[in-house]
C-alpha cells in the first residue's frame, strides 16, 4: 500500500468513527430526555375558601375528585402521552364534574345563562387555541384545541366559535346542561365567584403545557370575557420557562397579564419559578384583584401561589410525591 492510500483509509477510519461517536451521543441525549419523570399540578378555583365555609362533606367531594382526576392525568403521563393531550383530558374531567366552575357546573350570568371561556396553550411550539362566550359547547377546552390545530386562529367567540365547532363534531349540550341546581344554589349561598380549572404539565420528552377552562365570574354582565380564554393572562407556556394557569378575579389578571409575567420574570429578571409567582401576584394584590396560579418550570419545579384563603389544588411532583390540598 502506497503513502497516500494509507492517509486516505487513516482519513476515513476517523471520520466513520466519529460519526458513529456522535450517533451515540444523539442517542443518550435522547434517552434522557424521554426518561424525565413527568410533572403535574391541577386547580379548581382560589377564592374565599375556609374550614367555616366549606363543609367537611365538601371537603371530602373536592379532594377525592381532585386526586381522581390528578391520578389519571398522571397515569396517562407515564405512559409517555404527549403534554397537550394530557392537559384536555384532564380539563375535560374537570369540565365534566360539577363541583366546579367549568363545563358543567359552570357559574351564570345576570341574564342566569351559562356563557364558557378556554385556552390551551404549547409549549413546545407556542401554538395556542382559545374560545370565549360559547354557551352549548360541553367542552371548551377540546374546542380551543381544535382552534389551535385546525384553523389559522388562535382565538374564536361566540357563534363563529360555535359554527367552527360544529365543522369539528365537537360535542355540542343544551345550555341547562351546564346549569346545576346543586351549584346555583350553593354559589347564591357562598357568593363565591371562583372555581375555575386548569391544568399545567411537564410530559416525558420535557414539553410543557398549560390549559384552562371556566364560566367565568359568578353574575357578570353576558358578554363579559375574563382573563382566562385570553393567552398571556390566564394561560402561557413555553419550554424555555414555565408554564402558567390562573383563576381569580379576571379584570385583575388580564391587566396585570399574569401568566406572561411569570414567563418574562423569568426570562428577563433571572427571577426562579417561585420569586416569579410570588412577584406576579403582589402586583395582583396591589391592584386590588385576587386570585391564585399553578406554574411549572422546565425544570420540573411546582409552584402554586394564592392571595385567598383557599384554592383547590393537587399536583404530583417530580419525585412522585402527590399532594390534594384546599385551604392555605
Ligand atoms: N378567572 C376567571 C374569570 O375571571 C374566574 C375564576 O378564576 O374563577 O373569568
Amino acid at each position: 500500500m502506497n503513502v497516500n492510500k494509507f492517509v486516505l483509509l487513516f482519513i476515513l477510519a476517523i471520520v466513520l468513527f466519529s460519526c458513529n461517536e456522535s450517533k451515540v451521543e444523539k442517542k443518550d441525549y435522547e434517552v434522557e430526555e424521554v426518561n424525565q419523570l413527568p410533572v403535574i399540578v391541577i386547580h379548581g378555583g382560589a377564592g374565599n375558601i375556609s374550614q367555616k365555609n366549606l363543609s367537611e362533606k365538601y371537603v371530602e367531594l373536592y379532594s377525592h375528585s381532585l386526586s381522581k382526576i390528578i391520578d389519571s392525568g398522571y397515569a396517562m403521563l407515564s405512559k409517555g402521552e404527549d403534554a397537550i393531550k394530557v392537559v384536555e383530558r384532564v380539563v375535560n374531567l374537570l369540565e365534566n364534574d360539577s363541583l366546579f366552575n367549568a363545563g358543567k357546573g359552570a357559574v351564570l350570568t345576570n341574564e342566569g345563562k351559562a356563557e364558557l371561556d378556554a385556552s390551551i396553550m404549547d409549549g413546545k411550539t407556542l401554538n395556542a387555541g382559545a374560545v370565549a362566550s360559547v354557551s352549548r359547547i360541553k367542552n371548551p377546552i377540546s374546542l380551543a384545541l381544535k382552534i389551535m390545530d385546525n384553523s389559522e386562529h388562535v382565538f374564536m367567540m361566540g357563534s363563529g366559535a360555535e359554527f367552527f365547532a360544529s365543522e369539528q363534531k365537537i360535542e355540542f349540550v343544551d345550555n341547562s346542561y351546564f346549569i346545576t341546581s346543586k351549584n346555583k344554589e350553593r354559589y347564591n349561598r357562598e357568593n363565591s365567584p371562583m372555581g375555575t380549572v386548569g391544568c399545567v404539565v411537564r410530559d416525558m420528552n420535557g414539553n410543557l403545557c398549560a390549559g384552562t377552562s371556566t364560566g367565568g365570574m359568578w353574575g357578570k354582565k353576558f358578554g363579559r370575557v375574563g382573563d382566562v380564554p385570553v393567552i398571556g393572562a390566564g394561560t402561557y407556556a413555553n419550554n424555555q420557562s414555565c408554564a402558567v394557569s390562573c383563576t381569580g378575579w379576571g379584570e385583575y389578571f388580564i391587566r396585570q397579564v399574569v401568566a406572561y409575567q411569570v414567563h418574562a420574570r423569568i426570562m428577563w429578571n433571572n427571577q426562579s419559578l417561585k420569586e416569579a409567582v410570588e412577584s406576579t401576584l403582589n402586583e395582583v394584590d396591589s391592584l386590588g384583584g385576587n386570585g391564585g396560579m399553578i406554574a411549572i418550570n422546565k425544570n420540573g419545579d411546582v409552584i402554586i401561589g394564592f392571595n385567598t384563603t383557599g384554592m383547590f389544588r393537587a399536583s404530583i411532583d417530580k419525585n412522585k410525591e402527590k399532594k390534594v390540598e384546599i385551604f392555605d
